[in-house]
């Protein structure tokens, strides 16, 4: 039976949020269950941020395509309550869809269009709309003072920010940096999808990235030389990513030659069953 306090519905998360005192600091950390050490970064900074944090656990269906894996993602509430025991006290929202859309998908769309529609979003249209739409509405239940996201959802965690600098939420937005397997692969709920070779294959991703890191730190600003780096190591071991991409990290916006502001490199490719991200942050 573990110690944390798991709230299912609205009421019961006023009810706690009404009874925080005012000068406490609550941090809010956004997931979709099947934790593991990356989330678990995310919670270990927020405790040492907030004396009240919150998790939320819940897989959002306006954010999957179609013919994405939302009826397969991975969902195991009472194995999550149990690996976030450790730390004790923390409180986990698991709403359910009813709760969260009582009425149906959500009308009303939160979307920063430059953003949304680029990298990632092209091969999952709607996605960050469902994604902004959803922290939006996480925002307002749970009344944070701060929350926290991943950095190696780099694309999602740009667009946080320009939501909560663009619609004036009084949240500050931390971005903790990418925890990684030993052989460098981005750990992810998704990464359960891969078979043992797949997850082999898959760590080239950050291996491509890396390389690509390399020649960065070598002295090499332009975008084709940094993005056909990655494509070779990612064609020796026969990934076709859906993209590769230098981008601006702040705006998102393709940057042909590194300046003064951090850039991003980042892909998207289909391993097996699963699609899977990663990026690497090029500060000049
Ligand atoms: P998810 O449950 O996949 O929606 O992820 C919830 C939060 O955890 C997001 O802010 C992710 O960016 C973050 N996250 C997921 N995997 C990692 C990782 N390997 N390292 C750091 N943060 C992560």
């Amino acid at each position: 039976m573990s110690r944390i306090k798991c709230l299912e519905t609205l009421d019961a998360m006023k009810r706690f949020r009404d009874s925080v005192p005012s000068h406490q600091k609550v941090a809010l950390v956004p997931t979709m269950g099947a934790l593991h050490a990356g989330h678990l970064a995310l919670v270990e900074q927020a405790k040492t941020l907030a004396p009240v944090v919150i998790v939320s656990i819940f897989v959002n269906p306006m954010q999957f395509g179609p013919h994405e894996d939302f009826e397969k993602y991975p969902r195991n509430l009472e194995n999550d309550l149990s690996i976030l025991e450790p730390y004790h006290p923390l409180t986990v929202f698991a709403p359910s869809v009813m709760e969260m859309y009582p009425h149906g998908p959500s009308r009303t769309i939160i979307t920063v269009p430059s953003m949304t529609t680029v990298m990632c979003g092209l091969g999952r249209p709607g996605h960050f709309d469902g994604v902004a739409t959803v922290v939006a509405k996480l925002f307002n239940i749970t009344r944070p003072h701060m929350a926290l996201f991943g950095q190696k959802d780099a694309q999602q965690l740009a667009i946080i920010k320009q939501l909560v600098e663009d619609l004036n939420f009084p949240i500050k937005i931390i971005g903790v940096p990418t925890v990684r397997e030993t052989s460098g692969l981005a750990m992810s709920s998704r990464n359960q999808y891969l078979t043992p070779s797949q997850k082999e294959q898959a760590a080239f991703l950050y291996q491509g990235l890396y390389a690509a890191q390399v020649l960065f730190e070598n002295g090499e600003r332009r975008a084709n030389p940094l993005i056909h780096k990655v494509q070779q190591v990612l064609q020796s071991q026969n990934i076709d990513p859906e993209y590769i991409a230098l981008v601006d990290q702040r705006t998102l916006e393709p940057i042909e030659v590194i300046t003064d502001s951090p850039a991003l490199i980042a892909l998207a490719a289909r391993i097996g069953q699963a699609r899977l991200i990663d990026n690497v942050v090029l500060v000049p």
